[in-house]
């Protein structure tokens, strides 16, 4: 990179920031000014390659920006680990370079990521386990995800990641997205593409497309997403000539990662417009991280910033137990407590989901306060956000007509078969006293559920308690 350039850009000027920005009433109570001004007098800064470019990479870089941190070399070595890249337009809304400030939290390296106790791991979720071809992770029945590239414009210091993001910042070779094809076209069972990575959206415009190119050859696929942080870390990526790319391939669904409201610019916003305006709904995955956005304020700031921006929060992610992002993880409660928070006081359209992404594999389990005070056959006691207890009395059984249709079996057993009779117990295979009991002889295999007596005790009790 340049860093001569960016350095002139950037620092030695004390004009008010923003000062010729058009007044955007939202925009102050989202309060996006910054600590660096904005080089408007930089005709290459809307140049999403220029930013590329000259991202910050190097120690020395950082510090020609941040000449307050030439004390901290440790920085130095963290990088080399776990590599940095920070576009000028992010380093840009950096207020103050210390670890009060959110941005600097995200991006600039941390002594505490060389911490490795046992439980952390490169791989927590397990997805190369679940990855039956170079580059394709199949966990769930309808849906894949596939890393089209390991680059990034900005590598957060959150990144789940870490293990792939930015090492070599290569792309997906023919090859594998010929084998990718292959296995999508021979399970017509998977409807959902997402194009993850790394950053889909910092590779060319032509490369992408013919990645959505051979996604769409599958007639199986219904639709594309896209899981991406250039919207808030490269804004000028989404140039219309990648919109409407993009737009060729409908139903193309983008998710961002906006983490926290100094994210929400003029810039970003003008970004996510532009998306919105070609057609693609936008959803928001946000990682709940120490120190960033582990306040139920900043939580009902930041979603209210999205909606506004018609971004609809989709995701608030516990932090996974990767190595290197130890000292950015919050208690699980801490989530339990936003949603808490929000639900009630703010519209339901601007909340997420809180989910857990959990070790081994296990895939995403969302995480609620308890609403559920008690249960008998014929009430339900609730209580909402503001602590009221209320009954909600079950429907009084009278027989005149069934269920709604397609409620069958369906064909991998889980916990709905469980609650919907079909199976009776779900039991770890590994458990010693299974194995106890597979040795015997009139090993007893059968399933409870299914037993006419069972249904017509099932019945008697519905009938009982409709009174
Ligand atoms: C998160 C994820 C998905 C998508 O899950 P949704 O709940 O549908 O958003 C799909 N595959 C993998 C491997 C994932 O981690
Ligand atoms: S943009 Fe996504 S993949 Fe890239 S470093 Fe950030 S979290 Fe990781």
């Amino acid at each position: 990179m340049n860093g001569e350039v960016v350095n002139e850009t950037v620092k030695g000027n004390d004009e008010p920031p923003l000062s010729s920005e058009p007044p955007a009433a939202e925009a102050t109570a989202l309060s996006v000014s910054c600590a660096l001004p904005r080089p408007a007098q930089n005709p290459k800064w809307s140049d999403w390659r220029w930013q590329i470019r000259n991202r910050i990479r190097s120690f020395q870089e950082l510090t020609d920006f941040f000449p307050s941190l030439r004390s901290q070399t440790g920085i130095a070595k963290v990088a080399e680990k776990y590599p940095m890249a920070i576009t000028p337009y992010y380093a840009s809304l950096i207020r103050s370079a210390d670890l009060s400030d959110p941005i600097f939290l995200m991006s600039v390296p941390q002594g505490q990521e060389l911490f490795a106790p046992e439980f952390l791991h490169a791989d927590p979720l397990e997805e190369e386990e679940d990855m039956p071809v170079p580059g394709l992770v199949h966990r769930y029945r309808d849906r894949a995800l596939l890393m089209a590239t390991t680059m990034c414009s900005m590598y957060c210091r959150h990144c789940t990641r870490k293990r792939v993001a930015g090492y070599q910042e290569s792309s997906i070779s023919v090859q594998q997205l010929n084998d990718i094809v292959t296995y999508l076209k021979a399970h017509p069972e998977i409807k959902d593409v997402i194009i993850s990575g790394g950053d889909p959206l910092t590779m060319a415009t032509s490369l992408l497309e013919r990645i959505l190119m051979a996604v769409r050859s599958v007639p199986s696929v219904e639709i594309i997403r896209l899981g991406t942080r250039v919207p808030v870390v490269l804004p000028q990526r989404i140039t219309n000539e990648l919109t409407q790319m993009l737009a060729k391939y409908h139903p193309v669904w983008v998710n961002t990662h906006f983490n926290h409201p100094n994210e929400v610019t003029p810039e970003s916003q003008a970004a996510c417009a532009r998306l919105a305006n070609a057609g693609i709904p936008l959803g928001n995955q946000s990682v709940l991280l120490k120190g960033v956005n582990d306040s139920p304020q900043v939580m009902e700031e930041l979603c209210r910033a999205l909606v506004r921006s018609r971004v609809r929060p989709y995701y608030l992610f516990q932090c996974d137990l990767v190595r290197g992002v130890e000292h950015l993880r919050t208690p699980l409660s801490r989530g339990i407590e936003i949603m808490e928070y929000l639900r009630g006081r703010l519209s339901g359209l601007a909340i997420p989901t809180f989910v857990v992404d959990t070790p081994h594999g296990g895939g995403k389990i969302p995480i609620l306060p308890n609403y559920i005070v008690s249960m008998s056959p014929s009430h339900t006691v609730l209580r909402n956000y503001e602590g009221m207890i209320v009954n909600y009395p079950e429907p009084v059984v009278r027989e005149t007509h069934g269920r709604a249709n397609n409620c069958g079996k369906s064909h991998t057993p889980g916990v709905w078969e469980l609650s919907a009779g079909h199976s009776s117990v779900i039991a770890p295979s590994g458990a010693a006293r299974q194995k106890r009991r597979a040795g015997r002889k009139n090993h007893r295999a059968e399933d409870v559920a299914t037993h006419p007596e069972f249904s017509s005790l099932l019945q008697s009790i519905l009938s009982e308690s409709g009174g």
